[in-house]
């Protein structure tokens, strides 16, 4: 047997980085429905089980644009969202549960403000800022099949995936951190 060092860990049901579900841009829903509650429920178990903050539905092979989340104990999800407003700079340390031992020090808007409909059906608004904003645009990226390699310039792109291949994944091993400034 080959060494195994750089083998990622199980990662569940969640999907990493070079498969083409996560470079994809996912549907919109039409129907509240059974189906869709179970899927957030599948999303909600997946998402703790890694654990996670916030997971978007292609993570787990569903292009389908609907994303959860959780942050203070508050589980809540969010059907087709888009940002209608943003504002401000906000530096963060930003982590992928599909780029799994890599974070990024990422810039982006420190405030957002948030449409979609409930996982209730209904019409929903959120005005979020820091770390809450971050996780929106963070999954909203996912639904669009964007990742962080694509925020980057080719160079910072270029640099980031040669960090990524040669990262140690063996537990209590340390993440990286990739910073782009
Ligand atoms: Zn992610």
């Amino acid at each position: 047997m080959a060494e195994q060092a750089n083998i990622p860990p199980d990662q569940g049901a969640i999907r990493v980085f070079g498969d083409p579900v996560l470079e994809q841009v996912a549907a919109r829903i039409d129907n509240v429905d059974g189906k869709l509650i179970s899927l957030a429920e599948d999303m909600f178990r997946a998402m703790y089980e890694a654990p996670g903050l916030g997971l978007a539905a292609p993570q787990i092979g569903v292009q389908r644009q609907i994303f959860v989340w959780d942050i203070d104990d508050n589980p809540q999800g969010i059907i087709n969202p888009t940002i209608v407003e943003s504002s401000g700079e906000w530096v963060y340390d930003e982590g992928c549960l599909s780029i799994p031992g890599m974070y990024v020090e990422m810039l982006r808007p420190r405030r957002v403000l948030v449409r979609g409909i409930s996982l209730d059906g209904d019409e929903v608004e959120f005005e979020a800022d820091e770390l809450l904003a971050r996780l929106f645009q963070h999954e909203i990226d996912h639904l669009n099949g964007v990742l962080m390699f694509d925020r980057m310039t080719p160079d910072q792109r270029t640099e980031a995936l040669k960090l990524y291949e040669a990262r140690d994944l063996r537990p209590n091993s340390e993440p990286i951190h990739l910073r782009l400034s």
